[in-house]
């Protein structure tokens, strides 16, 4: 397998902002053919500085065949933490098409003196963990993981997504608010205020884009409840835009490994 930093043309599967950013940097280098692939989830996602395509492969196997036929000589992952399918997928189109695999995997948030945070395994779990009595809670787990609110309709939310939740809850107490981050201090301080938010439903999802929440929390006596990350299949490791670069840039027998 060739060393790394002659890889002419790499894939790199998004759906996140180190996504797009790993893909200007690359762009703005110059000299590499460079593809960026999402899920399509997002219906207006924002403008990519690369070529773009969007939707499934068809699992690892369609995968491996799109690197194939495309001639990619490097797959990066940098698809969002809690995004574990398509992750085990890449690990695996990677063997097949023998192609060298690095996966940026961002650093999870990590609790800090003053922070109020339960820790639970799932939506579900993170729903049971309001309790019985009436909150008023903050849901910031993005809009396609929220059908489990349905359990507990006493409880007043205020959900925050890029687009709406489509089909609509049918919950009586639900107020929604679309927005993009990265999110302020001052804004999530002023947010949490205005709708008297007693609780925060957060997926430990890591980057500096949606911390600020955790912040302000801290700042306001909130409790978090934080749903843990899935475990995610892995090439070689980074945990930032930097870490993908760096490699790239790394010459000699160390980097002629591939996964
Ligand atoms: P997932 O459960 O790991 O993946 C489900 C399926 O969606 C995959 O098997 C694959 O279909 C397709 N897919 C996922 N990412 C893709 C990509 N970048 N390009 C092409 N196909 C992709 O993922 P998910 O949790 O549904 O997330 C979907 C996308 O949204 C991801 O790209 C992720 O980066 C982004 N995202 C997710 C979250 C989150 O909280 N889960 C938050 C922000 C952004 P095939 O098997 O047919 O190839």
């Amino acid at each position: 397998m060739p060393p790394l930093y002659s890889a002419p043309s790499i894939l790199i599967l998004g759906g996140t902002t180190d996504a797009r950013l790993l893909a200007k940097a690359l762009a703005e280098q110059g000299g590499r053919r460079v593809e960026l692939s999402l899920a399509g989830r997002t219906k207006a996602p924002l403008a990519m500085p690369v070529p773009t395509r969007v939707g499934g492969f068809g699992g690892a196997a369609g995968l491996a065949d799109y690197l194939r036929a495309g001639g990619f000589s490097l797959l990066v992952d940098a698809t969002h933490p809690f995004a574990a399918r398509i992750s085990a997928n890449a690990v695996q189109a990677a063997r097949l098409a023998e192609v060298p695999l690095i996966s940026l995997h961002r650093p999870g948030w990590e609790a800090q003196a003053g922070d109020d945070w339960r820790m639970v395994a799932d939506v579900p779990a993170a729903v049971a963990a309001l309790g019985p009595a009436a909150a008023r809670v903050f849901v910031t787990l993005g809009r396609q993981e929220v059908a489990p609110l349905l359990a507990a309709p006493q409880h007043h939310y205020l959900i925050r997504s890029v687009d709406p939740i489509d089909p609509p809850l049918p919950l009586p107490h639900l107020e929604c608010v679309l927005d993009r981050g990265p999110f302020s201090l001052d804004g999530e301080m002023a947010l949490l205020r205005q709708h008297r938010i007693s609780h925060i439903l957060s997926k430990n999802s890591g980057g500096e884009a949606a911390r600020a929440k955790l912040d302000a929390a801290r700042q306001l006596g909130i409790p978090v409840i934080m749903v843990a990350r899935p475990d995610k299949p892995a090439g070689m490791l980074v945990e930032n835009v930097a870490g993908v670069l760096g490699l790239l840039h790394q010459t000699g027998p160390a980097m002629d490994r591939g996964v």
